[in-house]
């Protein structure tokens, strides 16, 4: 086996593959180096695992709404044991295609943990292996916090590991993981109670999303303890309990989930040695090019601190290889405008500027807003909620963010994410016919909200439609 390549990446994740498979496809000789399963964090504990289970949950939702289309369906208890299969065997299939596409595209794959021993070296298992390019793809792992008997609880990795589904089930953190999990639990048939320090769900998105969120979870059964710190977890008689520094306590849970952040792994990796910063929590500075401080150097994905989500790490990595490897000097990731989605239920999609952030930095602000209940529970007992708000600013209303709540939102924002990237107006949005009946149609038709914001209750259907288009 050759030990020094064109290029190393450490960690076989979103970014680490990214930029081996395209350095690899510009005719590089290139090694991964992977501790664990190809595919990192992403396939294996993230975003993979997660979706299956939203769409399990969505499907006990369709069972639970079928009866009032008219379509005989009772749900009874969930075959834990069967989606958990099912969704471990999908993930097989994923790992075994990564594997096999590293042997096919002439990467050298390299099993164990990684750490340097100089600038262009690393250790792996005692061998050595050397780069004229090495990059650092270790992505991040799940934070638990150093209180009482915090190793009662579970991460999000221990989530993706349970063979039996919890009856009550805590979930401490109320970011996009802490919510997507509470989502899918409670629709799977558990009680769910979500605390967390913040006084609202999602607190860096659009206040509109939290409003909306934090209903609906309510509506769900799921129960919300905001401004709630964990002083520690204890086992009680009942189970797990949760106190709080105030006193109080929350007991009787059978799992409690830390969905409180994560953190960069960094710290095997020895990088003083090779003279690579970090920050005090471990994260790698870059440039905008993904340069650390040490030339040859680099950076991406999680470890950087910046957007933690997959396709972010994936353009970094491809971009980073086409600069080192295809003359594209100016190749690199504009971290402005990056859609995201979270698979709450309902999802929530947004791009660009919250409401807040725009009146920060731009002198005029125009906010179009509404809300509904969309045509698909138009027959169903309890209706999900979907909320839109175009953020506008300047005097030509450029649209510098968009924040969806409510069904499909998750399928809705990419298209809409480019034109906020072409730098769209409302007028661009004003002039697209829509189209009808659906959710989307909503957010090319909506009116002058000034002075007020507007919120104005159309239905999809057509069948209430009292906005005077
Ligand atoms: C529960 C959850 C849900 C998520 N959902 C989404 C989603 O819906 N959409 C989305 O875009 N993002 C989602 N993410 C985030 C996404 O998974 C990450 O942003 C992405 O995986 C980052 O890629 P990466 O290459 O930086 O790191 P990773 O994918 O984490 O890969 C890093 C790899 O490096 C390996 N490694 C670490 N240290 C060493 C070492 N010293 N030597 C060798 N190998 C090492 C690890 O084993 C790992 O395989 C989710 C994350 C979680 C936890």
């Amino acid at each position: 086996m050759d030990t020094h390549f064109d290029l190393i990446a450490i960690g076989g994740g979103s970014g680490g593959l990214a930029v081996a498979e395209k350095a690899a496809q510009f005719g590089k000789n290139v090694a991964v180096i992977e501790s664990h399963k190809m595919g990192g964090t992403c396939v294996n504990n993230g975003c993979v695992p997660k979706k299956v289970m939203w769409y399990a949950a969505n499907l006990a939702h369709a069972v639970d709404d079928a009866k009032h289309f008219g379509i005989p369906a009772e749900r009874g208890a969930t075959d834990w044991k069967k989606l958990i299969k099912g969704r471990q065997d999908y993930i097989g299939m994923i790992n075994r295609y990564w594997d096999g596409y590293v042997v096919d595209t002439g990467i050298t794959r390299i099993n164990g943990k990684a750490h340097f021993v100089d600038a262009h070296t690393v250790e792996v298992d005692g061998q050595r292996y050397s780069a004229d390019h090495i990059v650092i793809a270790t992505g991040g792992r799940p934070i638990v916090p150093p209180v009482p008997g915090a190793e009662l609880g579970i991460t999000s990795d221990g989530f993706f590991e349970l063979q039996s589904q919890p009856r009550k089930v805590a979930i401490i953190g109320a970011g996009y993981i802490g919510v997507e999990l509470a989502g899918v639990m409670r629709a799977l048939g558990s009680d769910v109670t979500v605390v967390a320090l913040e006084a609202r769900v999602l607190e860096t998105f659009d206040g509109m999303i939290s409003d909306v969120l934090m209903a609906e979870m309510r509506k769900q059964g799921i129960e919300l303890h905001m401004s709630f710190q964990v002083a520690g977890l204890a086992r009680t008689d009942d189970g797990i309990a949760l106190d709080a520094s105030n006193g109080e306590r929350l007991d009787g849970f059978d799992s409690v989930i830390w969905a409180v952040g994560r953190a960069p792994n960094t710290r095997e990796l020895a990088l003083n040695v090779a003279g690579v910063e970090t920050r005090a929590n471990g994260v790698v500075p870059t440039d905008e090019f993904q340069n650390t401080n040490v030339p040859g150097i680099y950076a991406i994905g999680d470890i950087t601190g910046r957007t933690p989500l997959t396709p972010v790490a994936i353009a970094a990595g491809r971009r980073l290889a086409a600069r080192l490897f295809n003359g594209e000097a100016e190749s690199r990731v504009d971290y402005d405008n990056i859609p995201s989605v979270v698979f709450a239920h309902p999802p929530v999609g947004t791009v660009g500027l919250t409401e807040a952030q725009a009146r920060e930095r731009h002198a005029k602000v125009t906010i179009y807003q509404t809300d509904f209940t969309p045509m698909r529970h138009a027959l169903s007992e309890h209706g999900v909620t979907t909320a839109m708000k175009l953020v506008c600013a300047g005097e030509n209303q450029q649209v510098v963010g968009i924040h969806l709540i409510g069904d499909n939102v998750d399928e809705m924002l990419q298209g809409f994410a480019v034109a906020v990237k072409m730098g769209a107006t409302k007028a661009d949005f004003d002039s697209t016919i829509a189209i009808h009946p659906v959710s989307a149609e909503e957010l090319v038709t909506m009116k002058t909200p000034e002075p007020e914001p507007e919120t104005h209750h159309v239905v999809d259907s057509g069948v209430e439609w009292k906005d005077a288009s």
